[in-house]
């Protein structure tokens, strides 16, 4: 079967298209032809080292196909059921094997795009909105990169919660997409002091939540803009890695929350995943929350999709299909 392969840790260029033998199901794992697969900012993570996998290996966690086999005891898929799924390495591929109990069936009218688009980025927004700060109405978040894959969900969901939000932005162009997915005021970061703006957004006040994904350039002033017991959800780093912390500052900031989750954590029993991916396809379905894909590049262009990704240009979901 076709894959990209990571031979060696680097830029785009180090992810070559290759022939490798197709894998088998072992106990508890199902074979998954792959129709789509997400492409992540974790992707760029492991292909660089930031995040350390063995080498070689496949990228991609994230893709939406077909069962095609299934190994011994496995009761949750059937040969032939359409699935999506996110978290074992492998998806920029012809085929994965996955364990069973990681797939999601996917709902009627969810077609296999719109299920690579939305499972990871959108099960990002629901546990970030509804676990790690459950949003109520009358809060307030700030959602920087708004107009990105998780940040354009992640504004629908806040607002589904009730929240006002304040999102951040590059462009004029990524602003109207942000409002359009129902941000009530968007910064321009790049142009303007967005500590400034959301204080004066507030009254001076703050908001109870940030979440953070661009990291290094954003972190500290983000930490400026919380109401004294805040929080700061660090899940992110498109920007860089935030430097060493003292948690000192938490205290002279007003007493502030900090946490750096992680999907894995949120999703980490069967249970669990099937309640967060079932309200996000369920949301997709009833037409709740839109799933905007900004483009697919066929497998072999797997190096393009990530200087898309890394190139600030995106907004909304990349794709690969084999
Ligand atoms: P995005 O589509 O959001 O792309 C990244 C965006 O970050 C860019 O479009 C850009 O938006 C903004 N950005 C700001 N500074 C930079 C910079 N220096 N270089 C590149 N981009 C920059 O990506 P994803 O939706 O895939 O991921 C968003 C973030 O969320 C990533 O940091 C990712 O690691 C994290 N994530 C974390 C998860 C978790 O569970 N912890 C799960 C999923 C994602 P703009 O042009 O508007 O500034």
């Amino acid at each position: 079967m076709k894959a990209i392969r990571v031979h060696s840790h680097g830029g785009p260029e180090v992810l070559r298209y290759e022939e490798i033998p197709q894998p088998a199901p072992g106990k508890g794992e199902a074979l998954v032809r792959i129709l789509a697969a997400g492409v992540n900012y974790i992707d760029t993570y492991h292909r660089r080292g930031l995040y350390q996998v063995p080498l070689p290996f496949t990228p991609g966690v994230e893709a939406a196909g077909v069962v095609e086999d299934v190994g011994p005891e496995v009761s949750e898929v059937q040969v032939g059921d359409r699935v999506a799924y996110t978290g074992p390495l492998g998806a920029y591929a012809e085929y994965a094997v996955v364990p069973a109990s990681r797939l999601v069936k996917l709902p009627e009218g969810i077609d296999f795009s719109t299920a690579a688009a939305v499972l990871l980025q959108g099960m990002t927004a629901h546990y970030l909105t509804h676990s790690t700060y459950p949003l109520k109405p009358g809060d307030t978040a700030l959602v920087h990169a708004a107009a990105g894959g998780v940040g354009l969900l992640l504004v629908q969901v806040a607002k589904m919660r009730g929240a006002r939000v304040i999102g951040t932005v590059s462009t004029e162009e990524k602003a109207a997409l942000a409002k359009e997915a129902g941000a009530d005021e968007v910064i321009l970061y790049t142009k303007q002091d967005f500590e400034a703006e959301v204080k004066r957004l507030t009254d001076g006040r703050g908001v109870h939540v940030v979440y953070e994904s661009v990291g290094k350039d954003t972190f500290e002033k983000s930490l400026n803009c919380l109401l004294p017991r805040g929080y700061l959800v660090l899940f992110g780093q498109s920007s860089g890695p935030v430097p060493p912390f003292d948690p000192q500052i938490l205290n002279q900031k007003g007493s502030l929350f900090l946490t750096r989750p992680t999907l894995q954590h949120y999703v980490a029993t069967r249970e669990e995943l099937l309640q967060r991916a079932g309200d996000v396809l369920g949301w997709v379905a009833s037409g709740k929350l839109k799933v905007r894909i900004d483009s697919t590049f066929p497998l072999g262009e797997a190096a393009e999709a990530h200087r898309r990704l890394e190139s600030r240009q995106s907004a909304g979901k990349i794709l690969l299909k084999p």
